[in-house]
């Protein structure tokens, strides 16, 4: 155990319950720095201020619980359960045509460094913290005591995200029940395969999940291009929709094979009819762009990775956005509707409209905003800490 004395002046920021304590912060450390230890936090007169995972490095301390140096009993099943009551409340926790959501977002459910994504009657857990990291046999057991026979397996994959330093060699595996990959949940009644063990981040962008129901309401007898698809998720609900054709776009090979099986499951359970027409297409998304006629596109998803993965490339990011945006913008039918995202925390909702801004104002169209996106309620933002809300879509009118 660490104990860490902050600064006197340095104290306020966890008095108003933000998760992160700041290297800066720390005043005097006693005990041996260790990745993933537990920290004690105390005031300069000697308070208990938190107790929470110790790092090396910028972020020292992530929060667990605050006004107390040492953790409740039963903190982890009190936090599961706490989450999963409050997707129960969102509609989410049992629900035939959606079975796939966020069960823990991070600091947006007091846990900072996890993320825990329910697929159908699987948990698949993804450390960004060491601490995190250490605590998956507390938090497995405690995600079997919440769910009991609903949860069939849990699956650790942590590989690329969990901190540690060079040296130790981390695997991704199932730490209970047997293999259930690759399994297909459902979204809105719309059927997709998942493999959280080849696919990107656990597996689905659940994040969009309110969004690609917002493009299908746009998509009726529209031709649309789906930019940075993935397996298709804004693709299939356009489909489902009434979308002329559709043409999605990625420049992963397994991802663009995902969603063709995603294709041929709502077909054969009649949610995409068979006169829908779609198109594959493997490339790169700019590339792509630029080889595409003005105005063959009524609607277009911009839907990319992280441009920005931390502070110093926000300026190279915001290019980027503009870019890409313009690009899209130059592209449309008159009259067409973009979509467009970004999922880098480090760019602000600010920076992003004004990127867009820059990139409507390049091509000299008119344009006009119609709705501001976010993240939905299954990834909650902390109050304490609007870092938090990091999914930020526009949708514009191109006249
Ligand atoms: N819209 C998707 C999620 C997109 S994630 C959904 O709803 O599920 C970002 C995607 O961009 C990934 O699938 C990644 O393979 C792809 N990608 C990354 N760089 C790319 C590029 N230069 N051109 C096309 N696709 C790219």
């Amino acid at each position: 155990m660490i104990k860490v004395y902050l600064k006197k002046s340095r104290e306020e920021s966890v008095k108003r319950f933000h998760p992160w304590i700041f290297s800066g912060a720390i005043h005097k450390l006693e005990g041996v720095e260790e990745d993933g230890a537990m920290a004690s936090v105390y005031s300069s007169d000697g308070k208990a201020l938190a107790v929470g995972h110790y790092q090396i490095g910028s972020i020292a301390v992530r929060v667990l619980e605050f006004q107390t140096d040492t953790l409740p009993e039963n903190f982890w099943e009190k936090r599961i359960e706490a989450a999963y009551r409050f997707r129960s409340v969102l509609g989410l926790a049992e629900n035939e045509s959606t079975t796939a959501y966020r069960l823990i977002h991070g600091e947006g459910d007091m846990l900072p460094g996890l993320i825990i994504d329910i697929y159908n009657d699987t948990a698949v857990i993804q450390a960004h913290s060491a601490g995190m990291f250490l605590a998956r046999e507390e938090i497995t057991e405690a995600l079997k005591r919440t769910y009991g026979k609903k949860l069939r397996a849990v699956y650790d994959k942590s590989s690329a995200t969990a901190p540690f330093k060079a040296g130790l060699q981390l695997s991704d595996g199932y730490i209970y029940g047997n293999e259930t990959h690759p399994a297909s949940i459902k979204e809105n009644g719309i059927s997709f395969f998942v493999d959280w063990c080849s696919g990107q981040k656990t597996g689905f962008f659940l994040d969009q999940r309110d969004n690609r129901e917002l493009v299908g309401k746009y998509s009726k007898g529209k031709n649309l291009l789906n930019l940075f698809c993935y397996t298709g998720g804004f693709s299939m609900y356009a489909l489902a929709s009434g979308a002329i054709s559709v043409t999605s776009v990625d420049s992963s090979r397994t991802a663009m094979e995902m969603l063709e099986k995603n294709i041929g499951l709502n077909r054969e359970a009649g949610i995409v009819l068979n006169d829908a027409k779609h198109d594959s297409v493997c490339d790169d998304a700019i590339e792509y762009l630029k080889k595409s006629q003005k105005g063959q596109y009524d609607v277009i998803v911009v839907d990319p990775p992280a441009f920005a993965k931390h502070r110093a490339a926000i300026p190279n990011a915001l290019r980027a956005y503009q870019r890409l945006n313009a690009a899209a913008i130059d592209k449309i039918a008159p009259g067409g509707i973009v979509f467009t995202f970004s999922c880098s925390q480090a760019v602000d909702k600010t920076a992003f409209a004004e990127a867009i801004f820059s990139a409507a104002a390049q091509t000299g169209r008119r344009v006009r905003i119609l709705h501001r996106l976010t993240q939905p309620a299954d990834h909650p933002v902390n109050i304490y800490h609007p870092e938090g809300e990091y999914l930020k879509g526009l949708v514009i009118y191109v006249e």
